[in-house]
């Protein structure tokens, strides 16, 4: 039997389809798509108290027949509000977050935690609403529920705020006619053999497919085989000696780390707002003196906002500056939010703001590259071009990704050795960015 999350699969990629039906073993499914599903889980469980009061219909871990059978059940006595109401039609299972029935008529609501309407949701409430209306069900209208993303948290949390309905009726309507046929050929499709679909863009969009590491294997090896790039600079002398020209000591290398909570975790947030909870910052007051190192890095208490203690410290840390480096503008939109949202500090951070300049302004605009950058300029190409001995593989904790799954990870666990691990991993991976930052303004500086 097909359902929802097949049909989409397939209509994104037949083959993933194909190998998720009869190659299942060679699924990959990272930490980061765990993680992002374990997140939509619970913000599915949280949308269900914008209409309080309703029946469970899935028992089990995920929708099937006794769910359908219960859903059935539930409407037959009179229940108003099923959450995961499930329905079989054209031999394909849907499950609805919530049915929702009001004045007589039912409304479905599918929630995502996203803070808008994307492209793949409305095939996802096309087919659901097809299976519904075909199982009979008298439905009204279809809702996709997402973030409201202009809600910001004040005291508890207002559920009624925090997402935000909207009907996608007008665009499912004109699908309906194609779902059935789509159905069938994905039915047909699963009866043959492996399909030959070359990678592409859908192996990354609109979800990375879990089968990437299966289908590269098939990529014959000399397609895959690496050019052997230069690591010889090619360097704009006269731009990298204006840009060095204009920095002035005492020099701060400044790096932020964030998490970014789908439901707001904290006042004075917004659904995925980033919040900052660690910095790593090398000083350097004069050119010949030594580099020092200092670091923030929150405790991982969800009844403690981690700003607040951040911006004093940072204040504090960075006065003496002239020069505060942040490598690519992700420090500059924190420091902004920070000002909008702590307008108590405006004056300093203003402050911070202006002796803030940009280090990836000269490898992002060429000033100085090599083949061995790719065309990136990301620090983490740009650091083992020009440092081999200097890898961010060394590290337990690599990206800025990890480092915010790692961060979260530590607001559920009591382990004190695990916490203490993660910590010192963080404040490693963190300082490795600053510590970047130096080495690549020494490059330029030799110039
Ligand atoms: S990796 Fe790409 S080609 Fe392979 S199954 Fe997934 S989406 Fe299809």
């Amino acid at each position: 039997m097909l359902s929802k999350s097949k049909f989409t699969r397939g209509m994104n990629c037949q083959k993933s389809l194909w190998l998720y039906v009869h190659k299942n073993e060679e699924r990959l499914v990272s930490d980061a798509s765990m993680a992002v599903m374990t997140q939509g889980t619970s913000v599915g469980e949280l949308a269900c108290e914008y209409f309080p009061g309703g029946k469970m219909a899935m028992l089990e871990d995920y929708p099937n027949i006794e769910s359908a059978k219960r859903t059935q059940e539930y409407i037959a006595h009179g229940v108003e509000t099923i959450y995961e109401g499930t329905f079989i039609f054209d031999d394909t299972l849907v499950a609805v977050d919530i049915l929702h029935k009001q004045d007589g008529k039912w409304s479905m609501f599918e929630v995502k935690s996203t803070n808008s309407v994307k492209d793949y949701h409305i095939k996802d409430v096309a087919v659901q609403y097809y299976v519904l209306k075909g199982s009979g069900l008298e439905l009204e209208d279809a809702f996709l529920m997402h973030f409201n993303r202009d809600y910001v948290r004040r005291g508890a949390l207002d559920i009624k705020q925090l997402f935000l309905p909207e009907s996608l009726l007008g665009q499912i309507l004109p699908m309906q006619q194609d779902i059935a046929p789509n159905l069938q050929l994905l039915r047909e499709m699963l009866e043959n053999e492996e399909p030959a679909i070359p990678m592409g863009g859908q192996c990354s969009s609109p979800y990375a497919c879990d089968f990437q590491d299966y289908c590269s294997d098939l990529i014959p090896f000399l397609e895959q085989e690496a050019k052997i790039l230069s690591s010889i600079p090619e360097v704009n002398e006269g731009e990298v000696k204006a840009f060095v020209e204009m920095i002035q000591y005492p020099v701060h290398y400044l790096d932020f780390e964030t998490i970014a909570p789908a439901v707001p975790m904290f006042d004075e947030s917004r659904p995925y707002q980033s919040i900052p909870f660690q910095y790593s910052l090398h000083c350097q007051e004069s050119e010949s003196s030594e580099i020092n190192h200092y670091a923030f890095l929150a405790e991982s208490n969800p009844a403690i906002d981690p700003r607040r203690a951040l911006i004093e410290q940072m204040i504090a840390q960075t006065r003496s500056a002239k020069t505060i480096f942040s490598y690519s503008p992700y420090e500059l939109v924190q420091l902004r939010y920070m000002i909008r949202d702590f307008p108590e500090y405006k004056k300093d951070l203003e402050l911070i703001v202006e002796r803030l300049i940009d280090l990836i302004i000269p490898f992002r605009r060429k000033y100085y590259r090599t083949e061995t950058m790719e065309g990136s300029s990301s620090i983490k190409k740009v650091l083992p071009a020009l440092f081999p001995e200097v890898s961010y593989n060394d590290l337990e904790i690599g990206d800025g990704m990890a480092a915010r799954y790692a961060f979260m990870e530590l607001y559920y666990i009591d382990d004190v050795n695990f916490i203490a691990t993660t910590r010192e991993n963080l404040l490693k991976y963190c300082h490795q960015d600053t510590l970047a930052m130096v080495k690549l303004f020494e490059v330029l500086k030799r110039v």
